[in-house]
C-alpha cells in the first residue's frame, strides 16, 4: 500500500538521534524513504554501526554529524552539511535534551546553563539555519520535541520546564515567520516515554525514595499519566509523520500533547 505521506526523497536532520526517541524517529523517517542526517553522542563504532545498519535496511543516504548541540558552530555546520550532501533540507526535528532533577535552591548553575543550551537555544540555532533553505525551496518542516513539560510544571525541574515552555515559545514564533513561506513550525510535547532518559530517572527516585524501580514506574513516573502506559515510539512518529507531510500543512504553531491524558487534568 502506497504511504499517506508521500516524503521520499525528502531530507531530514534528527537531532540527539543516537539514542531514544530521536532514533526511533529517524527509523520512522528512513521508512518512508526520507534521507537522514544523524547526530548525537555516543560510543563512534556503535553509531557507524546504527548508521550503516539503518542505511542498508531502509535504502536511504543516512549521513552522521557529531555536532555538539551547545556549540552554535557546530549546529550552523550541520545545517550546511545536510544541504551539502544530500542537496536539501525538508525537515528539521529539534529533539537533543537532557534532564537533571534537584531544587532550585541546590540546582547547579552549569546545569541550568547546559539544559538551556541543549533543550533550548540548539533550536534556535538550528532553526535559524535552517529557514534560508526551506525559504528558497518554498516548503519545510520544523517538529521541535518539547514535552507535556512544556505544558505544565513539576517539582524539581526547574531547567527543563523552563527550556519546553520556552520551545513552545519559539515554535510558535516560527510558525507566524514562515507561514507565508510554506514552512510549518510545531511542537509534540510527549508524556513519558521509556528511554535511557527516564531509565536514569527512574533509578534516580528509586535511590532516593528508597522503591524500587517497579513502585516508582507505577507511583511516581506514571502516577501523572492517566493511561498509566509509557507513551510508545511508533505513537510519536506517526504525529511526526504526518506534520512533516503535506496532511499536516495546516498545522502550525501547535504544541500537540501525547502524554495519556497527563495535561487534560
Ligand atoms: P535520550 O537520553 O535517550 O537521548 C538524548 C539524545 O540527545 C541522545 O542521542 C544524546 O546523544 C543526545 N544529546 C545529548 N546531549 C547532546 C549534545 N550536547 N549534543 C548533541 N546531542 C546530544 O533521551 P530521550 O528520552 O530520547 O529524549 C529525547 C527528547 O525527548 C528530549 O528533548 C527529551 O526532553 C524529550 N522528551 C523525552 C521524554 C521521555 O519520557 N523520554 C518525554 C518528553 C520529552
Amino acid at each position: 500500500m502506497a504511504s499517506p505521506y508521500n516524503l521520499a526523497g525528502h531530507v531530514a536532520i534528527v537531532t540527539g538521534s543516537t539514542s531514544g526517541i530521536g532514533q526511533a524517529l529517524a527509523h520512522a523517517l528512513a521508512a518512508e524513504g526520507v534521507n537522514i542526517v544523524l547526530n548525537g553522542f555516543g560510543d563512534a563504532a556503535a553509531i557507524e554501526k546504527d548508521r550503516a545498519a539503518l542505511e542498508a535496511k531502509a535504502g536511504v543516504k543516512v549521513l552522521f554529524h557529531g555536532a555538539d548541540m551547545t556549540k552554535p558552530d557546530e549546529i550552523a555546520a550541520m545545517v550546511a552539511f545536510a544541504k551539502d550532501q544530500l542537496g536539501r533540507l525538508d525537515i528539521l526535528v529539534n529533539n537533543a535534551g537532557v534532564q537533571f532533577v534537584s531544587p532550585i535552591e541546590d540546582f547547579p548553575i552549569a546545569k541550568w546553563d547546559q539544559i538551556i543550551a541543549i533543550n533550548l537555544t540548539s533550536a534556535f540555532h538550528a532553526i535559524r539555519a535552517a529557514v534560508p533553505i526551506m525559504k528558497a525551496q518554498g516548503r519545510g518542516r520544523i517538529i521541535n520535541i518539547a514535552s507535556a513539560h512544556g505544558l505544565v510544571a513539576s517539582p524539581f525541574k526547574s531547567a527543563y520546564v523552563a527550556a519546553k515552555h520556552g520551545i513552545v515559545g519559539l515554535t510558535k514564533t516560527v510558525a507566524l515567520e514562515g507561514a507565508e513561506a510554506g514552512i510549518t513550525a510545531n511542537a509534540i510535547c510527549p508524556g513519558y516515554v521509556k528511554t535511557p532518559l527516564v531509565e536514569a530517572q527512574i533509578a534516580d527516585q528509586a535511590k532516593a525514595r528508597n522503591m524500587t524501580p517497579e513502585q516508582v514506574m507505577r507511583d511516581v513516573i506514571l502516577d501523572a499519566q492517566p493511561t498509566k502506559k509509557f507513551v510508545e515510539f511508533d505513537q510519536l512518529a506517526g504525529l511526526m509523520l504526518y506534520l512533516a507531510s503535506d496532511l499536516g500543512a495546516s498545522a502550525n504553531g501547535a504544541a500537540l500533547a501525547i502524554d495519556g491524558g497527563w495535561t487534560a487534568e
